[in-house]
């Protein structure tokens, strides 16, 4: 397992629910931390390691020994918006890539946990910006969509550098073509 970088075609697909929780589920979501930790992320989606189903995992303290703070969100949904907040954000499979981001400021989210216990949570600042990014990856909709006009007018010239390095290593064949990756990501489908 490994983090896809844009524009891999996995972060644009739209991932499906999981239908059960298995042990090659519980044992993604713990590869999923030690990426996200090694990277020095506070989250990663499913989609970001080419996997299409509706997971995530979040810890805002980004420190492996924080164990208390890991959240595994399967088949989350955000169920209540309110208020807006502004601020900048990043994500793991943009590296160095920054920039500002409007969003819900207050949200509550349900999902269920690693055990199929479902959960509700009350969140705002961080913690709130952090589940509406995650939540959009598994919607294939990415961070830099969510950008201000000036934003994306900025960034556009490193997404395109992104993407010139993407092309270069699929007709290097380190990395497979676009429609071979659709078709995995089609037979990964819950
Ligand atoms: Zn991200």
């Amino acid at each position: 397992m490994e983090i896809v970088l844009y524009p891999h075609p996995a972060l644009r697909w739209k991932s499906k629910p999981v239908k059960e929780i298995t042990a090659e589920v519980r044992g993604a979501a713990r590869q999923m931390l030690d990426l996200m930790y090694e990277a020095k992320g506070v989250g990663l989606a499913c989609n970001q390691v080419a996997l299409p189903w509706r997971m995530f995992v979040i810890n805002l303290t980004g420190k492996p020994e924080e164990k208390d703070e890991e959240h595994i969100f399967i088949n989350p949904k955000i169920v209540r918006r309110r208020g807006t907040q502004e601020e900048e954000e990043g994500c793991l499979s943009f590296p160095k890539l920054y920039g500002q981001v409007r969003r819900a400021s207050d949200i509550v989210v349900e999902a269920f946990d690693l055990d199929g216990h479902g959960f509700e949570m009350d969140l705002d600042e961080l913690a709130s910006r952090a589940v509406q990014h995650e939540v959009d990856h598994l919607d294939g909709v990415l961070f830099t969509d969510r950008m201000t006009e000036a934003g994306q007018r900025e960034v556009a010239t490193t997404l395109a550098d992104f993407e010139a390095l993407f092309r270069r290593q699929q007709e290097l064949g380190t990395v497979p073509s676009d429609d071979a990756i659709r078709e995995q990501l089609r037979k990964l489908e819950p």
